[in-house]
């Protein structure tokens, strides 16, 4: 039977938040079979909201999260990394509102999960089948999933700047056969430098530098040390999509297919997903099959 999954002991990280600017302390902690993944306010009296799409209420520059009246933001990257990891159950402690955007990647995650190790629990890991095809769209903007023996993310961005444009702005990324790890952990977040000061003006991207976002120029990017990858713009963005996917409750078998797609498109498509019972089936497997698999094949891997 594959199993549901959790961390094997309790890990800290300390950052800052991009848009928040404050320092916050994580704590990811083990939690029981069917718990899933839940954060924990301990600067608003303990307050939990589970990470589902349920409660998704900021879509916008980041995808957060609202239950009982408390907030969780900026937890895609987050997402991404326990998501690809096949990690279905931990408790995120939070000491403030925002999780810690590290080096804008999802490989600081990553290697925290590595470092308290992952354990197989008794209960049965839930797999979410895409069964149709469900498509959203806005303006020219579209995403979809179909249903596809595995997982697998097909996206097309679109921006007007000639490192992006040189840089490829159309990729699939099949994860039966390629590595996140490699492939897309360390594809970092972006933003033009010319939009910064508008929206800190705003409380935005209070926290943002280069240090956590490579950073635009009209022509150009500032950061001196350059690409992780040649295309890690549309990485960045497929790593943002492995992140709200996983807000359905668990591991996707299907075909995520899109074109300049965001954070608010994605929560649209998880909401007509969820309404549309027909479209998906959640499903326990008794072996490993290879499709299936992706999510667990190379988590012990180095970056
Ligand atoms: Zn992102």
């Amino acid at each position: 039977m594959v199993k549901q999954r959790t961390i094997k002991k309790t890990v800290k990280a300390r950052g800052v938040g991009i848009h928040s600017g404050k320092l916050v302390n994580m704590t990811l902690i083990p939690a029981e079979s069917d718990h899933g993944v839940v954060f924990k306010r301990l600067d608003a009296g303990g307050r939990q909201v589970h990470a589902h799409s349920a409660f998704v209420n900021e879509v916008v520059l980041s995808t957060g999260l609202e239950s009982q009246g408390v907030k969780v933001s900026t937890i895609e990257h987050l997402m991404s990394a326990l998501s690809a990891l096949g990690v279905d159950n931990v408790l995120v402690e939070l000491d403030s509102f925002e999780v810690p955007i590290m080096d804008g990647s999802s490989a600081p995650f990553v290697f925290l999960v590595q470092s308290a190790g992952i354990e197989e629990q008794e209960a049965p890991k839930r797999f979410i089948v895409i069964k149709d095809t469900i498509r959203v769209e806005n303006g020219e903007s579209w995403a979809q999933v179909s249903p596809h023996n595995g997982f697998k993310v097909t996206l097309e961005i679109d921006f007007e700047h000639k490192k992006i444009k040189e840089s490829g702005q159309k990729l699939t990324i099949d994860f039966a056969e390629q590595s996140y790890l490699k492939e897309i952990s360390r594809a970092r977040t972006f933003g033009y430098e010319r939009d910064v000061e508008a929206l800190q003006a705003g409380g935005l991207a209070l926290g943002a530098n280069m240090d956590n976002a490579i950073a635009l120029s009209d022509e150009d990017i500032l950061n001196e040390d350059g690409m992780r990858y040649h295309n890690e713009f549309v990485k960045h963005k497929i790593l943002d999509i492995v992140g709200d996917l996983f807000l359905l409750g668990g591991n996707v078998i299907g075909h995520y297919e899109g074109y300049k797609t965001g954070h608010m498109l994605n929560d649209q498509l998880l909401s007509a997903i969820l309404s549309q019972p027909q479209a998906f089936s959640i499903e326990t497997y008794e072996e490993l099959e290879s499709p299936i698999h992706y999510y667990s094949e190379d988590w012990q891997n180095e970056l």
